[in-house]
């Protein structure tokens, strides 16, 4: 199983994630072959096999995994002991209604569900306290990441100096055209630079209006990473909702503490 990572969290001492790629699984046609997400059209079996696949490879335990029913919201969860397995081979006891899982506790893996939108990992390597967050441009918008950086700061005694942060493989600007509203709300949002034109039309950087929010909420510049790899240009690498039509599988990002 091909696994891709985020290498500025690889340094964190404890801290280990994963980001999935396509290849692996089980799953075919749309969801070929390593689909993680449940509520997108594929065979449940299928995907709690590719789940399986996943743990195994990766080294976590599936029984202790906790998800979120994504709604490309701005709600962030508070998970530990007790939510240990929400979700993990189901989509209908995972989290509800909720885009960001938070953490504290050790060997309780958070997972994350993308196909061209961006998986954020957030970590305090002091007070060891993490987050993984799923952000559109409507989350983006929402400003789901610098809200998890508040809920951080409030609920784990959290310096936003002091936090590395990373941003997976999502979709890249030239890949990315939008309408006009959304152009305006994202330049208004995150500054002129996250909105660019292409064939007389506006395209957003996913990636870049993340990590400007992220900056804004105080984590220096040098700790955000964000991954090189575009989902929609790599499609045969990664998911992508775009790129297949509206029909896709979903890559994950965990990260859990040892
Ligand atoms: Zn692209």
């Amino acid at each position: 199983m091909a696994f891709t990572h985020l290498p500025l969290l690889t340094s964190v001492p404890r801290l280990h994630h994963v980001i999935t790629t396509r290849h692996g699984g089980v799953s075919t046609a749309a969801f070929a072959s390593l689909n993680l997400g449940y509520h997108v059209g594929d065979d449940d079996a299928a995907v709690t096999a590719n789940r399986r696949r996943l743990a195994e490879a990766a080294g976590f335990n599936l029984d202790r995994l906790v998800t979120a029913q994504q709604v490309h919201g701005m709600h962030i969860a508070w998970v530990g002991a007790n939510d240990a397995g929400c979700g993990a081979t189901s989509w209908e006891d995972a989290v509800p209604r909720c885009d960001g899982l938070i953490t504290a506790e050790r060997h309780l893996p958070l997972m994350i569900q993308t196909a061209d939108c961006a998986a954020v990992l957030l970590t305090d390597p002091v007070n060891r306290v993490l987050a993984v967050l799923h952000a559109g441009w409507r989350g983006a918008l929402q400003r789901i990441a610098s809200t998890a950086v508040r809920q951080l700061i409030d609920g784990a005694g959290t310096d936003p100096a002091r936090l590395v942060a990373g941003i997976g493989p999502a979709i890249c600007p030239a890949c990315f055209a939008v309408g006009e509203e959304t152009a305006d709300a994202m330049r208004e949002a995150f500054g002129p630079a996250v909105v660019t034109a292409h064939d007389d039309q506006p395209h957003v950087d996913l990636p870049a209006a993340v990590a400007a929010d992220l900056r804004s909420a105080g984590i220096p510049a040098a700790q955000i990473e964000v991954h090189p790899d575009c989902t929609q240009c790599r499609s045969d690498r990664y998911f992508s909702h775009r790129g297949q039509g509206g029909r896709a599988g979903r890559i994950a990002m965990v990260a859990w503490w040892e």
